[in-house]
């Protein structure tokens, strides 16, 4: 289930979930959808996401290719690549990137998750976000989509708990305006949908908050001070409002306390700027 007020899918464990990938122009041959789960938090987000000790033992869903040690896996696809960074630890599966059916205008993914959120040792209730990015062969990003997730026992009964926090939470403060995401015209889909865009083409007729601008930098030292600003800005949009509240208070009651934001190292990969901003379809 997919919950787009929170961007947020919500799924069993183990169980299949689809994620659709649509792509503006077609990337080069050889071209990968690498999926990596990072902790959302800022205080987490160094942490490797890994499964729990006790479903990485278990031999239940541990007979396979998978290395057992991977929350995500890729079902049904025998091109599926685990890896696990050398310099980072972070893990991440990746399949080649495959051009939509004919007559579709989607490539479709089916993941699993291997933990509940809630695993003791593992994710111990710590929310996640999956990262998904389109990379060349030579490692090259071209396009990146997230959102959160939630492997839970009852994942219906969860988002409607917190879809109707989400509202109140909304409707307490009615002088902040929240920018809702506006509805876009993709097709229905049945699970969430990361929307990878590969060009410098804006989504014609969408807001100008859905526009992608290039901008050319000269010197590393300036490109790297204005990527730090867009990180945060993207962080920022992934952040629901009560908690960057929290954050803020958090910090300034600690006094001092320079504990960074850090959304670049959220990123997977390093090199080139990654092309960001939320779009997703309606589920169910
Ligand atoms: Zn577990």
């Amino acid at each position: 289930m997919y919950s787009t007020d929170l961007n947020k899918l919500y799924c069993q464990l183990a169980k299949t979930c689809h994620i659709q990938m649509v792509v503006e122009t077609l990337p080069p041959p050889g071209s990968m959808l690498r999926a990596t789960a990072v902790y959302k938090k800022s205080e987490h987000v160094a942490e490797v996401v890994r499964r729990c000790p006790h479903h990485e033992r278990t031999p239940e869903n541990n007979d396979g290719q998978p290395p057992p040690s991977h929350l995500i896996r890729v079902e049904g696809n025998l091109h599926a690549v685990y890896q696990q960074d050398p310099n980072t630890g972070r893990q991440s599966v990746v399949v080649p990137y495959e051009q939509p059916q004919l007559g579709c205008e989607y490539t479709t993914t089916l993941y699993n998750y291997m933990c509940n959120s809630s695993c003791m040792g593992g994710m111990n209730r710590r929310p996640i976000l999956t990262i998904v990015t389109l990379e060349t062969q030579e490692g090259v990003v071209l396009g990146r989509r997230c959102f959160e997730v939630r492997v839970c026992a009852c994942p219906g009964r969860d988002r409607k708990t917190e879809e109707t926090n989400f509202r109140k939470i909304q409707e307490a403060k009615p002088s902040v305006k929240i920018t809702a995401t506006p509805k876009r015209s993709l097709k229905e889909t049945p699970q969430a949908a990361a929307h990878l865009e590969g060009s410098k083409k804006a989504k014609s007729g969408s807001s100008t908050e859905e526009e992608i601008f290039h901008l050319q930098v000269r010197g590393r030292e300036r490109y790297e001070m204005l990527k730090k600003i867009n990180d945060g800005l993207e962080l920022n949009d992934l952040v629901p409002p009560s908690d960057a509240e929290k954050y803020r208070q958090r910090r300034s009651s600690k006094g001092g306390n320079k504990r960074e934001r850090d959304g670049h190292t959220m990123e997977p990969k390093r090199g080139k700027k990654p092309l960001v901003k939320g779009e997703k379809s309606d589920s169910d």
